[in-house]
């Protein structure tokens, strides 16, 4: 029982140093959270010990009695929290919980739509290399190239002219909405299943400050550890006549034994997403990416050629064009990093730069709403955005800005050595 720091230095100083970094810069990719103190105690618990093939109550192996109530627990909290009628909590990522939804609801061969990988979508909605795009026929939909928004023209003209089992609505990428509705009616009207990935913007719906995809979808998936704030790890929820499909396709279908201890972390982390804090933090996170999006979209700024997909956001991310600007994506994010800020790349739809470079940023808020962020430190950190972004900047004076930006929310101040 030698502690991490005598045992393993090596990797020791590895995560101390990982600390210094999230103490040290605002970080602003928008899949990225901090996870809260209990939640990481519950993850680093004796529970990652534990076997438990199969769901509660109907294990695969003896010893089960405290994991169950454990799982159990959060597959309660997460319904109760989403209003759904079926939970599952045991997919290890946001990919797995894709993985197994897709397979209950499709057999390989079978068409499925979703939105492109370069107009927003996630890689497990059908990109080439993926699964996804391997073992399905796939048939993508985009952004308007005008709007930004999605084309709904589109989804049902290709809905009507293909036919998929599965529609996908959900994003990596996009800073509004989607209309749930309107994909249900397509849905409806071509006899597919409506799957709804919610993995960006859960948080927002836990906190009612976004339409519930669980009132419209067949089936929900979700990461736990973006806006939603848990530990990284998956869940589904869907209607009941789906449960007996979905349990299997998780376990045996793709998995073995359940990470109880990631389990219980996200178990912790649905009470949280369930307190008046978590919503105020949720609200801060929406007006953080509200303010950002008004900055950059000021005459200084698009003078340099910036500018913000859409015109703004009702989400907790913006997406940054600068495809008029002198920067491509990369240099972007390089010069973001100089002076402490850690964004990434992201193509805008019809990108002509490569995907390692792109002409565009994503920006997100949640990690620096969950540090304590107010509107007022939204507003600093945008200009100080606004300011790196032009052709010149002074990189000394936006550092000291970023520093005391940070010093003035204390990340983890309990973990130091
Ligand atoms: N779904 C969406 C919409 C995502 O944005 C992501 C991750 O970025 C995932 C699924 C995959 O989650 P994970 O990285 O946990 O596999």
């Amino acid at each position: 029982n030698t502690p991490l720091h005598e045992l393993d230095p090596e990797i020791a100083a590895a995560v101390d140093a990982e600390l210094d970094r999230q103490q040290s810069t605002l970080e602003m990719i928008a899949s990225e959270n901090f996870a809260p103190l209990a939640v990481m105690e519950a993850q680093g618990s004796v529970l990652t010990n534990k076997y438990a093939e199969g769901y509660p109550g109907r294990r695969y192996y003896g010893g089960c009695e405290h994991v169950d109530v454990a799982e159990q627990i959060a597959i309660d909290r997460v319904k109760e929290l989403f209003g759904a009628e079926y939970a599952n909590v045991q997919p290890h990522s946001g990919a797995s919980a894709n993985q197994a939804a897709l397979f209950a609801l499709a057999q390989p061969g079978d068409t499925i739509l979703g939105l492109d990988l370069a107009h927003g979508g996630h890689l497990t909605h059908g990109m080439r290399l993926n699964f996804s795009g391997k073992q399905f026929d796939v048939v993508a939909y985009h952004v308007d190239a005008e709007t930004g928004l999605v084309d709904m023209d589109e989804v049902e003209k290709l809905a009507k002219e293909h036919r998929p089992k599965v529609i996908i609505a959900g994003w990596s990428a996009y800073p509004r909405e989607l209309d749930f509705a309107a994909f249900r009616r397509i849905a409806d009207e071509v006899g597919a299943y409506l799957w709804v990935d919610m993995a960006h913007f859960a948080g927002l719906v836990a906190a009612g400050l976004h339409a519930n995809p669980v009132e419209y979808a067949d089936v929900v998936t979700s990461t736990t550890h973006k806006t939603l704030g848990g530990p990284r790890g998956g869940i589904i929820l869907a209607k009941k006549e789906f449960a007996k499909k979905l349990n299997s396709s998780v376990f045996p279908g793709f998995q073995g034994g359940p990470l109880e201890h990631v389990i219980a972390a996200k178990a912790v982390s649905f009470k949280v997403a369930a307190s008046e804090d978590f919503k105020e933090r949720q609200r801060r996170t929406v007006e953080g990416a509200r303010i950002l999006a008004e900055r950059l979209t000021a005459p200084d700024v698009r003078e340099a050629g910036v500018n913000v997909l859409s015109g703004g956001t009702d989400v907790h991310l913006i997406l940054v064009d600068l495809r008029a600007s002198e920067l491509d994506g990369q240099q972007a994010e390089d010069r973001l990093h100089e002076v402490g800020i850690t964004v990434n790349r992201n193509a805008v739809p019809n990108d002509p730069r490569p995907p390692m470079v792109t002409s565009g940023l994503r920006i997100g808020t949640p990690a620096l709403a969950t540090r304590g962020f107010t509107a007022e430190d939204f507003a600093e950190v945008a200009d100080v955005i606004a300011e790196a972004l032009k052709p010149s900047y002074d990189a000394e004076a936006l550092k000291a800005r970023v520093k005391a930006l940070a010093d003035k929310h204390p990340l983890y101040p309990g973990l130091n050595k």
